[in-house]
């Protein structure tokens, strides 16, 4: 109850704003208007995708409007009043999935190359997998992949063009925290999954037993 007039009083002090739309942010679970988190909360889960050398890869929900512009205010914003939000979001739609693996399990986020960190300020794939790692409880290994080349942007490419353009890109540092698991991979969207599949092929190269895909979004759009 108290914390609740704690954070009912700084609202007052600091009114938050809908990074959808601007409206004052009048949710109290989540930092969104009540519209906007009314959409987020009434979408579909998108389905999941086979994708070897993937398990299958997982989203939490589909890559449009609201959901799209909070990704871009937490990528490009470095808003992080959206981290609660999200992660609200991904233990609700991730703890529904049943993780039937016996192997320990840790969580690796797709990296971006050191340079792309810095000039962004911010690593989105690993707050999402800090989320995931403290959804599921298990650890979260923030640099056992390493991106060891900036690559060029995949927007306008397709998975062939894609897979070309990631070949050689990633590569594990830690092989024995990954050795016998299995690896939850995170990341924000995935599109055509050739990402995953170049991080996973790497890591199941490298002794992880199996991948399973987590992603905040999925788009439709190849
Ligand atoms: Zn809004």
């Amino acid at each position: 109850m108290l914390k609740n007039l704690i954070k009912g009083l700084s609202n007052l002090i600091t009114p938050r704003y809908c990074p959808v739309c601007g409206k004052k942010a009048s949710r109290e679970d989540i930092p969104l208007c009540r519209a906007c988190g009314d959409v987020i909360s009434s979408l579909e889960t998108p389905a999941n995708l086979v994708l070897p050398p993937l398990d299958i890869i997982w989203s939490c929900l589909p890559y449009e409007g609201a959901v799209r512009e909070c990704i871009k205010g937490l990528k490009y914003r470095k808003d992080l009043s959206l981290v609660p939000m999200l992660e609200s979001v991904i233990k609700k739609t991730i703890l529904k999935r049943p993780l039937f693996v016996e192997a320990p399990c840790v969580v690796v986020p797709v990296p971006s190359h050191f340079l792309r960190r810095m000039t962004r300020g911010i690593d989105h794939a690993e707050l999402i997998a800090g989320a995931i790692a403290r959804s599921f409880g298990v650890p979260l290994l923030r640099r056992a992949l390493l991106k060891i080349r900036a690559t060029g942007p995949q927007t306008r490419l397709h998975r062939r063009e894609r897979l070309d353009n990631l070949r050689n890109a990633f590569r594990v540092s830690d092989k024995t925290a990954l050795r016998g698991k299995h690896i939850l991979l995170a990341d924000d969207v995935v599109t055509t999954g050739a990402t995953l599949s170049a991080c996973a092929d790497e890591l199941i190269r490298n002794g992880a037993l199996s991948v399973t895909g987590i992603t905040l979004a999925r788009s439709m759009r190849v």
